[in-house]
């Protein structure tokens, strides 16, 4: 019989496995998980070489996954490179913050931000280029809204970059990009490999805190050699998903690589496609028009056939989809896209965020085993006042971000934060009290989709997921029993985190 190197108890351990599913202690050996059940079982492997670590009343459950996140550019704010301007209350606030990053550059040097988000100020307009000419004459700024779908720019910047953009995607007067031209002039301020390499370690140690012990990334390029470097130095503690841009779908089927490639800290996961935009973007493809700009329906990044085309070509070459589809229209496209190509349940196709799906939708995406990848927090925009319903309109904002109809038609949920703000202990606050009763789960259900749901979502739900004997000890210890009673989840923080069966927060 095997011994164990740690044995945890004095507290619950929440395997995750079934709705009410408690243990008592939980035994851990060379990485995996060698016995959970009562103290008194688990003790009988206990040898004079093992560890018991006092839960003192805490909680143990599996790693958090976040299934879908940006982690670079977070850790590009960690690192300061992007001024973080999540927390700008005001469009004041947000431009203070690029005065103080104006102030800390010498003149001539690139300032750049991210995350300012409108919706959350009193006066609900973009920023542009007009505010930011104000501030920084000399300056070139470029600041990236909260979804990453939009991006302002003031004069200095649009001076430097040459642009190339279609009309409904560049807006000369406000200095507003959109989608591809958004990127195509971020891509042109790549960060070095040294910051990059900077940014995953400090994002790493982020994630740690936050409960993090697997992401599903969407990475570029350089973001890979950065993850490859820190790999081989033995400094990657988080499990990795690389999720690639459609963009090199080419180049990797005439490498013959297919998702799964790597192995359980770094893997290849899914070709990443953008079907639309944003809701905040108002680039989202919806059937109907937007409540407050009628002569908008958003829209949608490629025509139906050439989507049709690039997913059956990810399909055939080995790789699983990862659509990003928000609007109704969007959902659709990608349906009908997965559809043609013959997916079936065993490929896990995943849609990303699939905010706004009808009931056909929802009855097709069961059908063809798709995997909803969703963001708890994204019901923060969503209720009375909320940017959602003012886009939309109150009937189609009380449909928006349904989890509790996708997990009632089995649709397997996967939960990410995508970022906004990153940390899955903020979004399972979210839907715990969420505006609209779709959008709302149980705090066990919302726990699932942040472990099992990713684990599922990656083909790893075998190792990782779940606190069951033989699976990898990926464990998270948290300062209570976050389902006794539901209020407690306000008011939860994270204790203790090991991966692999080694501690690595705090
Ligand atoms: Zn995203």
């Amino acid at each position: 019989m095997r011994s164990a190197s740690r044995i945890f108890l004095g507290g619950v351990v929440l395997p995750l496995t079934e709705p009410g599913a408690r243990a008592e202690a939980l035994a851990v050996s060379e990485g995996r998980i060698l016995a959970i059940g009562s103290a008194e079982e688990v003790l009988r492997l206990r040898t004079p070489n093992t560890e018991i670590v006092d839960l003192t009343g805490r909680a143990l459950l599996p790693g958090f996954i976040d299934a879908h996140m940006h982690l670079v550019s977070h850790g590009l704010r960690e690192i300061g490179y992007y001024l973080d301007l999540s927390e700008a209350g005001s469009r004041e606030e947000a431009l203070e913050r690029v005065r103080e990053g104006v102030r800390d550059r010498g003149p001539g040097e690139w300032v750049l931000g991210r995350g300012w988000d409108e919706s959350r100020w009193p006066e609900k307009r973009y920023i542009t280029r007009g505010d930011l000419d104000g501030i920084a004459p000399e300056n070139p700024v470029a600041l990236v809204r909260v979804d990453g779908h939009i991006l302002v720019a003031n004069t200095q910047a649009l001076e430097r970059i040459p642009l190339e953009a279609a009309p409904e995607e560049f807006d000369a007067p406000t200095g507003l990009l959109r989608e591809r031209a958004a990127w195509a002039f971020l891509a042109q301020l790549r960060p070095s490999s040294q910051e990059v390499e900077e940014a995953i370690v400090a994002a790493q140690k982020r994630a740690h805190a936050l409960g993090i012990t697997a992401v599903h990334d969407v990475v570029h390029a350089e973001h890979i050699r950065a993850y490859l470097r820190l790999y081989k130095q033995g400094k990657l503690t988080l499990r990795v998903r690389l999720n690639v841009p459609v963009e090199h779908l080419d180049a990797l089927v005439e490498l013959g690589l297919g998702t799964g490639f790597g192995d359980d800290r770094l893997q290849l996961g899914a070709v990443k496609i953008f079907a639309d935009g944003s809701i905040g973007a108002r680039n989202a493809a919806l059937s109907e028009p937007y409540a407050d700009e009628p002569s908008s329906q958003g829209k949608l990044n490629y025509p139906q056939e050439e989507l049709d085309r690039l997913v059956k070509k990810a399909h055939e070459a080995g790789f699983q989809l990862m659509i990003h589809a928000i609007g109704d229209r969007a959902i659709d496209a990608a349906l009908t896209a997965l559809e043609r190509a013959g997916v079936t349940p065993e490929d896990r196709a995943r849609i990303e965020h699939f905010e706004l799906p009808t009931e056909q939708h929802l009855e097709r995406a069961a059908r063809l085993g798709v995997v909803a990848s969703m963001q708890p927090n994204f019901v923060q925009w969503s209720g009375p006042g909320s940017m959602y319903e003012k886009r939309l309109g109150p009937e189609r904002d009380r449909r928006m971000d349904p989890h509790r109809w996708v997990l009632e038609r089995g649709i397997p949920l996967a939960f990410g934060s995508d970022g906004m703000p990153f940390g899955p202990l903020y979004g399972i606050r979210c839907v715990e009290k969420a505006p609209h009763g779709p959008q709302r789960l149980t705090i066990e259900e919302a726990l699932r989709a942040y472990t099992w749901g990713g684990a599922y979502a990656g083909f790893q739900e075998r190792e990782l997921g779940t606190l069951e004997p033989g699976k990898r000890a990926d464990l998270v210890v948290l300062s209570e029993d976050p389902t006794e009673p539901p209020q407690r989840i306000q008011s939860l923080e994270v204790h203790g985190l090991s991966v692999e069966g080694r501690q690595v927060h705090p």
